[in-house]
């Protein structure tokens, strides 16, 4: 058995033309949407990221705002850019590219952006809103594992699926979103004992831990659905993710490969995201 591949590439080519004709619809009402995005100091992985998501605005139609920073900001001047950006009714998305430069509390700039705007679903009034079910912006990247498991039809009703990692970006409002969707779902950590014994259970796998190899042929249930969130380096350099993508693929039902997988989909949400901050501005 060889597993049929979910594209994050594909996926997220017709996601985007959808936002895209969305967009020119909103503009015909006299609304353009609007993401700033602020980068302090000059982490090489970070101007990656913002300049791709620059990009993908600008590709879809949105006015996107690049604010560069140097290192030294202070945490007043940082968290006046963000009060001045909550005002601006032009900006209906605000994201602090993470991370921040060690002397800058990331918390209490994300607590600033306004719940409106904040598109990276990282404000505790968005983690509230996933946890208790109500309205409100969801982190990008568990949400893109969803719209992949949408894509092939799949019904979480009942299905066991098991997140390894437990971040407050990925893991954990990944577990609450198959939650919302009727699986029982596991949560697994560093400190879980005998994660093979837990991952060959699951009819879906969600790993979103940082290293290598982390979920191997072995550890998988025939017909398994394994979505690979992770980002890692292999030994000539070239990105992996965390799975053996090798060795899952003969025993999964469907695999997401690394790269082409989950990273395109989160810049995608983010996107949506920002659609949808742009549209309640309307109403
Ligand atoms: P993180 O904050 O470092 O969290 C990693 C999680 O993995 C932690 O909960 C940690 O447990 C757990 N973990 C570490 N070793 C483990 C082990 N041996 N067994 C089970 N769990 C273990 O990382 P993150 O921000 O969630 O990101 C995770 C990965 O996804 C990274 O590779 C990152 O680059 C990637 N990522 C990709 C995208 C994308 O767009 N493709 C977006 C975001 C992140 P503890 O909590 O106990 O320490």
């Amino acid at each position: 058995m060889s597993a049929q591949l979910i594209s994050g590439v594909d996926l997220s080519r017709q996601m985007r033309q959808r936002i895209k004709e969305q967009t020119a619809l909103l503009q015909t009402k006299g609304v353009t949407p609007g993401l700033a995005v602020i980068l302090v100091g000059e982490d090489p992985a970070s101007q990656v990221y913002v300049r791709n998501k620059v990009k993908a605005c600008e590709e879809v139609g949105f006015h996107s705002r690049l604010e560069r920073h140097p290192a030294q900001l202070s945490e007043a001047e940082l968290l006046e850019r963000v009060a001045a950006l909550n005002g601006d009714p032009g900006t209906h998305g605000i994201l602090v590219q993470l991370p921040l430069p060690a002397h800058l509390n990331a918390q209490r700039v994300i607590e600033a952006i306004s719940p409106d705007k904040d598109v990276d679903g990282f404000h505790v009034s968005s983690a509230g809103a996933l946890m208790t079910g109500l309205p409100g912006f969801w982190p990008c990247t568990p949400h893109g594992c969803m719209k992949m498991l949408e894509s092939i039809g799949y019904k979480l009703r009942g299905r066991h699926a098991v997140v390894i990692g437990r971040s407050n970006i990925v893991g954990k409002p990944m577990a609450m979103m198959l939650l919302q969707q009727d699986a029982t779902v596991t949560l697994c950590h560093s400190a879980t004992q005998d994660l093979a014994s837990h991952v060959r259970q699951a009819d879906v796998v969600v790993s979103a831990v940082g290293r290598r190899n982390v979920v191997t042929a072995d550890m998988v249930k025939p017909g398994a659905v394994v979505i690979d969130v992770g980002m890692n380096r292999d030994d000539q350099g070239k990105l992996c993710g965390d799975v053996d993508f090798e060795g899952v693929r003969q025993v999964a039902s469907y695999i997401t490969p690394v790269p082409g997988g989950v990273g395109p989909m989160t810049i995608t949400m983010l996107l949506d995201n920002t659609l949808q901050a742009a549209q309640r501005s309307l109403s």
